[in-house]
């Protein structure tokens, strides 16, 4: 059981630990609240810290190694780049769903961790939406401009204390899982929302839900544990967007696909938003049944 540090998302400070978890992160422990299930990694560096690094380790300066590192070539395709093709298909499902649902043409739109662009041009030229990125890589800044996207280079908690009222819609397209506090940029993002604007949030979501790959493609090694602290539901994430005055208003059919993603109006924060918590024993059953079937099955893909 650790203690001290308070969820995110219900501010309960009781957590426990998954137990197969550390076997996928290189010994690091990942726990679940005791109070709503939030899946996350409680020992976490500052959001500058985090933006640094995934700045400088996801999206650094194209080296031509083909790594995956900024490229943006067919070299990269494989690894994880704004233009590998699985990237542009997520892309492509919550451009669709957000303009079926609220529409995007004509409309005035920021995504948070806009990344290379690629979103925003995507919203902009198949769509018509008017759009704004923020994003801590400097190197994906300058790529914006050359794309004529205006953006600002920084985290979403900068951001917003400049920027207030300005759009109709926000967007975080995976992003919310790799920042240092969830609440923080669906705060910052609160504020930089018209009243009635809406928050677009897409994430992959494999907690709750059957399992879509071994698990030691979720729990990743690759990069260290802060990098990535929140694993959501469909419970968790809309919990997060209540606790911060956000009412979910669309949510895909999440149950047999690959993407969760969740719609939600600004309200006036008046009224608690309610909504329902996951059972922290389920959530610690799911890991280790994705656990066992795992190690029976998939241990060497
Ligand atoms: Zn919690």
């Amino acid at each position: 059981m650790a203690t001290d540090v308070p969820c995110d998302i219900c501010g309960c400070i009781n957590a426990v630990e998954i137990p197969a978890a550390r076997i996928y992160t290189g010994g690091h422990p990942i726990h679940v609240c005791t109070g709503c299930g939030l899946v996350h990694c409680r020992d976490r560096r500052s959001s500058e810290e985090i933006a640094a690094l995934w700045s400088r380790e996801i999206y650094g300066a194209p080296d031509g190694d083909e790594k995956g590192r900024g490229e943006l070539s067919a070299g990269a395709m494989q690894r994880y780049s704004a233009l590998t093709p699985f990237v542009r298909a997520r892309h492509v499902f919550v451009a669709e769903m957000i303009d079926q649902l609220i529409g995007l043409n004509g409309k005035r739109v920021v995504d948070v961790g806009a990344g290379q662009g690629e979103f925003l041009r995507l919203l902009r030229t198949e769509y018509g939406a008017q759009v704004f990125g923020v994003e801590p890589s400097e190197v994906n800044c300058g790529r914006m401009q050359q794309l004529g996207i205006d953006n600002f280079c920084g985290t979403a908690e900068a951001f917003a204390a400049s920027a207030a009222s300005l759009y109709e819609v926000a967007t975080i397209v995976w992003t919310l899982e790799n920042c240092q506090s969830c609440a923080a940029v669906i705060d910052a993002t609160y504020r930089s929302l018209d009243d009635g604007g809406h928050i677009v949030v897409a994430t992959g979501s494999r907690i709750l839900v059957p399992f879509k790959k071994p698990l030691q493609y979720f729990f990743s090694n690759t990069l260290p544990q802060d990098t990535h602290p929140f694993y959501f539901s469909n419970n968790t994430l809309t919990g997060a967007l209540a606790r911060a005055g956000f009412e979910v208003v669309h949510r895909n059919r999440f149950i047999d696909s690959d993407y969760l993603v969740l719609i939600a109006r600004k309200t006036d924060r008046s009224r608690p938003i309610a909504w329902e918590r996951d059972d922290p024993g389920a959530v610690l059953d799911f890991f280790d049944r994705w656990h066992r079937e795992t190690q029976a099955y998939y241990r060497s893909m």
